[in-house]
């Protein structure tokens, strides 16, 4: 069993990317989501959420390219305290892979491998405030002297983010929807809004609630078909309860804030007469009326009945 310093010893010695920001950017993400709650346990998977974080990362080193990600999620392994865990029946495809020494595709990657994970003791010190900063410094110190403010920033911003969403969480608990027809103009908070969309990605996992498709990238780059939209638009409510917010694909986000679809009352879709739409029948928009949409695993993060009655009301064409 190692001690803290001696995992510090193998984070500052990571092998082959000396140069490259890779490997430590990747350690940052998966802390950063660590912290935020996004992974309670020992399994690390190459998720949308983790391909996010990455990319900020990433973005803070001019010249790199976060569709790489599935590199040192992969070669990590060598490196002393992290390990793959192969998906249902690749065991002997991804041993045979790790004795090969060629490096995956992504698709293969996705394939082969369900999750990583570190060394039990390492996970536990990443779960701990206080440790899990020391790994954090240290990354920063030996990786990245020179862009340093760039990544404290980005640490410092997600980490208000982090607590913008427990907020947005807390505030369900804590209390019904409230929709004032006249509120009280507020300025859209950057940190805010981040954690809106996050927590929205996070409650439908970047599906889009009424075709319920999840489309992403297989590599890094951090683009979901996805949009954390507002029921009723943030520029008239000033709302971003998490219950006036809906997970929709890019089609569905334009047809709903045009009124051409909308939602009843047990959230199946209710599809516009004014629409005008040629093309495959399978296809259409009206094969949608009265499906049912796909909603949060927790009741109380559904959409406000409250939000979509003005939705039907003030933007729905009837
Ligand atoms: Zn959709």
């Amino acid at each position: 069993m190692h001690t803290l310093q001696e995992y510090l010893e193998m984070i500052e010695n990571l092998r082959r990317y000396p140069n490259a920001p890779y490997k430590p950017c990747l350690l940052l993400a998966i802390i950063q989501l660590v912290e935020q709650g996004d992974i309670l346990e020992n399994r690390v998977r190459l998720s949308n959420r983790l391909k996010d974080a990455f990319a900020r990362y990433i973005a803070q080193i001019p010249g790199w390219d976060p569709k790489n990600i599935h590199n040192p999620f992969y070669h990590l392994k060598n490196d002393g305290f992290w390990h793959l865990a192969p998906s249902v029946d690749r065991t002997i495809q991804l041993s045979s892979l790790i004795g090969s020494s060629r490096s995956p595709s992504s698709r293969q990657l996705h394939e082969l491998v369900d999750y990583g994970c570190f060394d039990e003791p390492l996970f536990i010190f990443l779960t701990q405030p206080d440790k899990r900063e020391i790994v954090r410094q240290a990354i920063i110190e030996r990786y990245f002297p020179d862009d340093r403010q760039g990544i404290e920033y980005l640490v410092a911003e997600e980490h208000q983010i982090g607590e913008h969403r427990q907020l947005l969480i807390q505030e369900v608990a804590e209390h019904p929807f409230l929709y004032s027809v006249t509120p009280e103009p507020s300025e859209e908070n950057p940190a805010r809004r981040q954690a809106f969309r996050q927590e929205i990605m996070r409650i439908y996992n970047y599906t889009c609630a009424i075709c319920r498709l999840r489309v992403a990238t297989v590599d890094g780059e951090s683009v979901t078909v996805t949009d954390a939209a507002h029921i009723i638009p943030f520029r008239i409510s000033y709302n971003d309860d998490i219950r006036n917010g809906i997970s929709l694909c890019k089609l569905h986000h334009w047809v709903f804030d045009r009124g051409l679809i909308s939602l009843n009352e047990t959230y199946r879709v209710k599809v516009s007469r004014f629409i005008d739409e040629e093309g495959p029948v399978e296809w259409r928009l009206s094969n949608l009326h009265n499906k049912d949409i796909f909603l949060p695993q927790q009741e109380m993060l559904y959409p406000a009945q409250e939000a979509l009655a003005w939705h039907r009301d003030e933007v729905f064409r009837q």
